[in-house]
């Protein structure tokens, strides 16, 4: 671990500690599921780059797309002129999209983050509303904008609060949720919640739009429960307001669908997209309800970078694998195994206190047996335990190992990464 050790250091000595680092492991090179350290160590990917990398590192479709872009041009900004990549990722998107988002247009970004921002801005800009509902536990990124929506962590906000966007939280209806004895009734209170503050705080001719996460991501990936976001889109409907589906990590076929929303058969009228929509280059996308989009004027929105070709070379590249290769139900088939696997891990390690998600965006939520409460205290170093032993993974929520593969993960490299997970919780001792 000699280089590995160097380079660590070396790190340490320039790197500011705001950005939160969950291993001390270093990546050189990366090959389908698995990636490999500075001194040749290979770990199985259950992160994906943030859940990032669809079709693996290095797929040779995805590195050939970019290097014939890279020998023909860099960078030549949307601003100035007009590039082919731009147009054909964002035509491929939206033939993908549900309802009337078909027939929508969009604009691309260089993140997630910077989606969230240009759909808020979209959504104030066309309503001429200011205010935007989004939820408690929600993420949606770490800029001013997108961060005045982020509810998942204090941690976040801390020095910057009275952020200049107006959003109202509300709580989202997770089984921790201190309100509702079933997920159907914690749905219906939040929707009342929100009817609430309509009709005392909030009023509806100044709310813009609904920011919801179809599975909220980094809050502890949790499923809605049922008639939730369909409840959102009639509220939507009845005021006005627009539904707007961050599906930056949720989105192209993570969940086993191209969109969660799909699960539910709700129709946003704005799309947000990141992670995946570059293959592993920076690249964020908001697709918006034709109407909406040409409501935006020219210069109301901008970006140096966004949509550069190389990002919408390599986007273009891994949804083309994704549709070729079965990937949508390749999620769902070894997200259900992954699932079964665990579940099956519970009865046996009374730490695992619950398998959740869908496709493969799944959460195990690790407890202290004794109180049932989520073992928080410890999941930081059992992240790095797991990892160290062969698995890179992350966490979310409180204390929720974070199971998101590249979608082309295959049954045996499912096995290999339980077999470590399972092997490295069977030996924990929470106290
Ligand atoms: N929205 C969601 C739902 C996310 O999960 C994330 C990142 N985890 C973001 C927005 C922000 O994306 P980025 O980090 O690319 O800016």
């Amino acid at each position: 671990m000699e280089i590995s050790q160097a380079l660590l250091a070396r790190y340490k000595d320039v790197v500011a500690p705001a950005i939160y680092r969950y291993t001390d492991l270093t990546f050189v090179r990366g090959e389908g599921v698995y990636l490999y350290d500075a001194d040749g160590r290979r770990y199985l990917d259950f992160s994906a780059g943030i859940a990032t990398m669809a079709v693996g590192h290095q797929h040779p479709r995805v590195v050939e797309a970019v290097i014939r872009q890279a020998q023909r041009l860099f960078h030549a900004a949307a601003h100035i002129g007009v590039m082919e990549p731009y147009v054909a990722l964002l035509e491929k998107v939206r033939s993908l999209a549900p309802g009337r988002l078909k027939d929508g247009k969009g604009v691309l970004l260089n993140s997630g983050s910077e989606a969230v921002e240009a759909a808020l801005k979209l959504a104030r800009y066309v309503t001429g509303r200011p205010l935007i509902i989004a939820f408690q536990h929600a993420f949606h990124g770490r800029p001013m904008g997108a961060l005045a929506a982020t509810a998942s962590n204090a941690l976040f906000r801390r020095r910057l609060s009275g952020l200049a966007v107006g959003v109202y939280h509300v709580p989202y209806p997770t089984p921790r949720a201190p309100f509702g004895r079933s997920p159907e009734e914690r749905g219906q209170i939040v929707l009342e919640l929100i009817e609430e503050a309509l009709r005392t705080v909030l009023p509806p001719e100044d709310v813009a739009g609904i920011l919801v996460e179809p599975i909220l991501g980094e809050g502890g990936y949790f499923v809605p429960p049922p008639g939730f976001l369909e409840g959102l889109r009639a509220l939507c409907d009845r005021y006005g307001f627009l539904f707007i589906a961050d599906e930056v990590q949720t989105g192209l076929g993570r969940t086993g669908r191209w969109f969660a929303v799909e699960h539910w058969g709700v129709e946003p009228d704005i799309l947000i997209l990141g992670k995946a929509l570059g293959g592993g280059l920076p690249l964020g996308a908001v697709l918006a309800r034709r109407e909406l989009a040409d409501a935006w004027d020219p210069g109301a929105h901008g970006s140096t970078f966004g949509g550069n070709p190389l990002a919408c070379q390599a986007g273009l590249a891994t949804i083309a694998i994704i549709e070729e290769e079965g990937l949508l139900a390749r999620a769902r088939q070894i997200g259900a195994y992954l699932r079964e696997r665990f579940e099956e891990a519970c009865s046996s390690l009374p730490i695992i206190g619950d398998v959740r998600g869908l496709g493969l965006m799944l959460g195990v939520e690790l407890i202290d047996p004794d109180t049932g409460k989520p073992a928080a205290a410890h999941i930081g170093e059992i992240v790095r335990a797991i990892s160290q032993a062969g698995v890179v993974i992350t966490k979310c929520g409180e204390a929720t190992l974070r199971v998101v593969p590249p979608l082309i993960l295959t049954q045996e490299q499912a096995d290999e990464g339980v077999e470590i997970i399972l092997n490295t919780l069977r030996g924990w001792r929470i106290r």
